[in-house]
């Protein structure tokens, strides 16, 4: 079937999304300006921003990609302090970001998670009730996800990293921990309560290939998601799956195929949030700009103190770990504008997806 043909359906098949994936750099264009287009016409060319804080990297998890997994004794440990966290939320709050994103290793003891709680009250408190609160700290039992609720995040991410089983296994441990259902469980109880819900995918994974990332399009369309962060896996080089770094494709076909995935996402779901993540700028210094051409409308500036960067490191390479929030804001500001967008500046920028649920 030709390209225009695939592009003119209301609904994908799988093989549709395989023939998508699947364009070249030629006739890869048609699919980025429909993409374009489909954005443009449903939620316009502003940017949401999201101060990102990177709350801790201790995690009792062992995922097989990720640099801050229990078992890497290499890197050292931190966690914030309630203050610090605070005074990044107050950052984000006076410099009209509008939102903040907590994201943490996971870790589901019961300090943790009254530090959340209180972090979260807190945070209202100073901020008027005005800063909305998107939270990325892993799977947590429904109690928890319901009293972080209530406390005042409003929003969730949690990847499934991959849809199919069998390869959700190959790149985690296979045990209690670890479980691809629990993940799914865990994604449901977040819609029940009542969050915005995000997930996603890294692209590019050892023992991936198209026909994985069309079914993972495929499930977040099925899932009725309300915000996805998607993008490219990169290596880690004290985490088991390095030593596939061979087997892999190389980091720009990485990008590449990372864009594709946000175009068609922007397709399949024209109106939830999709975010440029950061591991697109870590392979291309301008490709978050990419994605927010081809689809993505969120930008997640990292606000983490800058002493702490350098231990979130989930893999190599990773931008921005030398710079202070301060940076990121004026940088992000240059860097949208020339793309011909503009910032939302103090909004909550919710997924449109979301708030038109509840008229359907
Ligand atoms: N611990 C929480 C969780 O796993 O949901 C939130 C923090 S975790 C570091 C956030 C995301 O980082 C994961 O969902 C995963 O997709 C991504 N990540 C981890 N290692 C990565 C790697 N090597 N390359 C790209 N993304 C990676
Ligand atoms: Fe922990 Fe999240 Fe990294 Fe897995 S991806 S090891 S849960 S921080």
């Amino acid at each position: 079937m030709s390209i225009l043909h695939i592009l003119e359906k209301s609904e994908f098949t799988k093989s549709d999304i395989v023939q998508l994936l699947s364009l070249n750099d030629e006739n890869v264009k048609i699919l980025f300006k429909t993409a374009a287009k489909i954005k443009q016409d449903n939620i316009g060319n502003v940017v949401f921003l999201r101060g990102l804080i990177e709350l801790s990297n201790i995690c009792h998890k062992d995922c097989l990609y990720c640099g801050i997994r229990k078992s890497n004794a290499l890197i050292h440990r931190y966690t914030l302090d309630e203050s610090e966290v605070l005074s990044a939320i107050k950052f984000a709050y006076e410099n009209k970001y509008g939102s903040v994103v907590i994201q943490s290793g996971e870790i589901a003891n019961s300090g943790f998670i009254s530090k959340i709680d209180r972090i979260l009250k807190l945070a209202k408190e100073i901020t008027n009730g005005e800063i909305g609160i998107t939270l990325s700290c892993g799977e947590q039992s429904a109690d928890t996800y319901q009293h972080w609720f209530e406390s005042g995040a409003h929003r969730y991410l949690l990847r499934i990293e991959s849809a199919t089983e069998e390869l959700y296994y190959k790149i985690h441990p296979h045990n209690q921990l670890h479980s691809w259902h629990e993940r799914i469980n865990a994604l449901n109880n977040l819609k029940k309560i009542g969050y915005q819900v995000g997930t996603g995918v890294m692209v590019g994974l050892p023992f991936q290939n198209i026909e994985h990332l069309a079914t993972d399009l495929l499930f977040m369309k099925e899932m009725n998601i309300d915000m996805c962060g998607m993008g490219p896996y990169i290596e880690h080089k004290d985490t088991p799956l390095y030593q596939y770094k061979n087997s892999i494709l190389p980091l720009n076909e990485r990008l590449f195929l990372s864009l594709k995935m946000i175009a068609i996402l922007r397709i399949m779901m024209p109106e939830i949030n999709i975010a440029a993540t950061t591991a697109l700028q870590a392979i291309d210094k301008i490709g978050r700009e990419k994605a927010i051409q081809i689809g993505a409308n969120i930008l997640m500036p990292n606000i983490t103190p800058g002493k702490y960067r350098n231990n979130y490191a989930l893999y190599e390479n990773k931008p921005c770990t030398d710079e202070n929030a301060e940076d990121c804001k004026s940088c992000i500001d240059t860097r949208v504008h020339l793309i011909k967008h503009t910032i939302g500046y103090n909004a909550w920028g919710d997924s449109k997806h979301f708030l038109h649920k509840d008229k359907l």
